[in-house]
């Protein structure tokens, strides 16, 4: 079975999925591995890197004939639609993948009759935790809102006491203690900040507090869903919970928000009033500005100035530590082949609960979206 793993086309993609360290241990697997000349120059991963770990280079100019000859694909965002209409009957396909925006690529996957795995739908069961590359890419956001936030504010984040005398530390609260909203309060902590966080899972509490967080407890009834995610709130309570929360943003230096709930418009939690009442010099990084926003008026990709408060909006966070993002992803990749092929031999079962949530496509079938 031959894995090939073309570059990324996407602007402002600078992950790879696969890096030279994981190759080794595909080819355990019975794999004959490909990667396509350059995919890994962002991330610090050369074509002699990977040829040093046992992968075959492939000059661009023979990507269709590498391609239409696959057996595994693996790419980060799911590839150019034309390019997976020439897949082979049976090839297989992993990466990110939206049912309900990549619709093209999609339809290019079941024109080939190929399989197309999703990372954005493995379960989230213990056994498929290594697969998890939601999570492993949320911990890289995370971190990074941290250090964005850092980096704009116009102060310390730890105490000082000097001879001059005592400089505060700096007060940051999160929204949404998931994966990376728990692992920008750790950094936040790290940094030396006194940290708060607030979440619509009761679970969250306890996570907050065993990394050193206070957590906000509000008058508000919790909202969990299955498999440890949110729910949609109502206005209703989306209104109560933006009033509660006003005081503790405008005490807040830096406020991080990662809110999400699975396949909906991330919920709008600050509004442009409650942004009036922070002092100037104050910074607010926005995690879900690209699905949509949990900061009225941010936008992804630019740092806004609203009467001195700086608002961040995140796009492409993952990409912008390409190394350790991709290391992860690449672990994620494996750990998910390695449940579909043993000996060098396909042997996805679709009934695996595993597959059963992560194939949008199976062999030309569309099962998810569309
Ligand atoms: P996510 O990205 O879907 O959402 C981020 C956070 O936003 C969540 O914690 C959610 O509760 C919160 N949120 C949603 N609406 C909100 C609102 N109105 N106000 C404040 N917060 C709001 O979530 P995630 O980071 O992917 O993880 C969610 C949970 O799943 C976490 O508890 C995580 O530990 C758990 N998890 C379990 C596994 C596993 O069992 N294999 C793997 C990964 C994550």
């Amino acid at each position: 079975m031959r894995l090939f793993v073309p570059a990324e086309t996407r602007e402002g993609e600078r992950r790879v999925a696969l890096v030279p360290d994981t190759v080794p241990k595909l080819v355990a697997l019975g794999l004959e591995v490909c990667v396509e000349s350059g995919a890994g120059v962002e991330a610090y991963a050369s074509d002699e890197d990977y040829l040093k770990a046992g992968a075959n280079v492939i000059a661009t100019a023979d990507v269709p004939n590498v391609l239409a000859e696959a057996d595994v694909i693996a790419t980060v965002r799911p590839m150019d639609p034309p390019a997976a209409a020439t897949l082979k009957d049976g090839a297989v396909v992993l990466s990110f993948l939206q049912p309900r925006v990549d619709t093209d690529y999609i339809a290019a996957i079941a024109k080939s009759k190929a399989t197309a795995l999703s990372f954005d739908l493995v379960p989230r069961i213990s056994r498929a935790q290594s697969m998890d590359a939601l999570s492993s890419q949320a911990l890289v956001t995370g971190y990074r809102c941290t250090l964005i936030a850092a980096d704009l504010l116009p102060k310390f984040l730890p105490l000082f006491m000097t001879a001059a005398g005592t400089i505060p530390p700096a007060k940051v609260l999160v929204l949404g203690a998931g994966v990376a909203g728990l692992q920008a309060i750790a950094t936040a902590k790290r940094l030396g900040s006194l940290v708060s966080a607030y979440d619509v899972r009761s679970a969250s509490a306890d996570e907050v507090r065993s990394l050193g967080g206070t957590f906000v407890e509000l008058e508000l009834e919790t909202l969990e869903a299955g498999g440890g995610y949110a729910k949609e709130m109502t206005e209703d309570r989306a209104a109560r919970q933006r009033e509660l929360l006003t005081p503790y943003i405008t005490k807040s230096d830096i406020l991080i928000t990662t809110a999400a709930v699975p396949g909906r418009a991330a919920p709008r939690l600050v509004t442009a009033e409650m942004i009036s009442g922070m002092r100037a010099g104050s910074v607010i990084v926005d995690m879900a500005a690209e699905s949509g926003g949990n900061v009225e008026g941010s936008v992804p990709g630019e740092t806004v100035d609203v009467n001195g408060v700086l608002i961040f909006g995140a796009k492409d966070l993952a990409s912008t530590m390409p190394v350790h993002a991709s290391k992860l992803y690449s672990m994620n990749v494996l750990a998910l082949l390695g449940l579909a092929v043993k000996d060098g031999e396909n042997t996805l079962d679709i009934e695996d609960e595993v597959f059963d949530g992560c194939a949008v496509v199976y062999n030309g079938e569309i099962r998810k979206g569309a």
